[in-house]
């Protein structure tokens, strides 16, 4: 639907002036809001109508992410947020929901803001398995210097996810694409073990749970088709300083292939016989890198749901993709950036990135 006729259908139409609230496992959500965002998100996006875009017409199947939703306080050299939407899954999810149906597994406590869940709303992530229950949000606080490529945690407060035990609605259950973001361990396990036959499993990790919990953390290992993680963190896992090195004893540890994110440097991609290397778009202005991993597994997970293809091509292309939706996560503090995105934007930068790295071959004599 075109800018006009959705005005013109709106002058016509009682709903214009008409909102209703509607219960969302105790949340209370305008639908208004939805409806106007789904039109426009409708001509903009990959998914859903396909009207604008003409590309990515493969079916899309769907990605199941259990991880983090939190709010975060986060400092960078360029400002500071206090208890803003953030989370594992939150960027996973937005970013992957240009692209496919998402599903999200989490908790939240009872002070989570209801804006936060008119975004996954509004992006039309399914929230079935997101539960509120009795007690605070879990809470990260991190703080960059001018080495925007690693974060300093400041404070993780786990809270509501200690004592969660996910419990995946019947309808996740098939869910062809997984990924298990970064979150205690145990808990990806969980979930993994309540999805029936998937596709192509994916996990990401983080230094907190290769410190504590590393034994559940080579557990899910065992059962992934590719692991995504932090340079410092690969290093960290297979206690091995040399980044090809490290890749090969993190492959031995299980995953098929293996995505090393390099912050600013890009991701180098690994499946044991052979290397690919995306960069990172280069930007003016990196307000703050948070979230940035998390957007880059949702733009690969999201684009290999939606072509349905998990071979090395795909692969690669989901990594620019990845990289395309990273680089715009980290122009804008928590999820302001994607919340504002087009398809257009989202397909120019990648067209950018070809550019990046396109160049002529050698003649066979000089
Ligand atoms: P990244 O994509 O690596 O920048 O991830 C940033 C997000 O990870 C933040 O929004 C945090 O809320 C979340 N986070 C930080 N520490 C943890 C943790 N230990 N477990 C799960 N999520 C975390």
């Amino acid at each position: 639907m075109g800018e006009e006729s959705f005005a013109e259908w709106l002058d016509g139409s009682e709903a214009y002036f008409y909102t209703w609230e509607t219960d969302v496992q105790g949340f209370r959500g305008v639908e208004l809001y939805r409806l106007l965002w789904q039109v426009s998100r409708d001509s903009q996006n990959t998914r859903g109508g396909q009207l604008d875009t003409g590309v990515y017409e493969g079916g899309y199947v769907g990605v199941l992410v259990v991880g983090s939703v939190a709010l975060d306080s986060v400092k960078t050299p360029f400002g500071a947020v206090e208890n803003v939407l953030g989370g594992s899954a939150s960027y996973f999810s937005t970013a992957a929901s240009f692209f496919t149906d998402v599903s999200l597994v989490g908790v939240v406590g009872e002070d989570f803001p209801s804006e936060a869940l008119a975004l996954f709303r509004a992006r039309e992530i399914n929230t079935d398995g997101l539960e509120r229950v009795q007690g605070r949000t879990f809470r990260w606080a991190g703080e960059y210097t001018y080495d925007l490529n690693e974060a300093i945690t400041l404070d993780t407060q786990l809270n509501v996810f200690e004592q969660f035990r996910p419990k995946l609605p019947a309808a996740y259950q098939d869910s062809p694409y997984v990924f298990l973001a970064n979150i205690d361990p145990e808990l990806q396990i969980e979930v993994l073990n309540q999805v029936k036959r998937p596709k192509f499993v994916a996990c990401d990790t983080m230094n907190f749970w290769i410190q504590g919990k590393l034994e559940a953390l080579r557990a899910v290992l065992q059962r992934v088709d590719l692991l995504t993680i932090n340079e410092s963190e690969a290093r960290q896992l297979a206690q091995e300083p040399n980044v090809v090195k490290a890749a090969g004893a993190i492959l031995r540890m299980g995953p098929k292939a293996l995505i090393i994110k390099r912050g600013e440097y890009g991701a180098l991609m690994f499946n044991g016989s052979t290397m690919f290397f995306a960069p990172a778009y280069p930007l003016e202005m990196v307000y703050d890198p948070t979230g940035a991993g998390d957007s880059f597994a949702g733009g690969f997970m999201g684009y290999l749901a939606n072509v349905d293809d998990v071979s090395e091509e795909a692969m690669r292309q989901a990594i620019v993709m990845g990289s395309t939706m990273a680089s715009f996560n980290v122009e804008s503090f928590s999820l302001e950036r994607l919340r504002a995105l087009s398809y257009p934007e989202i397909r120019d930068r990648f067209r950018a990135f070809k550019g990046l790295v396109n160049f002529a071959d050698l003649p066979e004599t000089p």
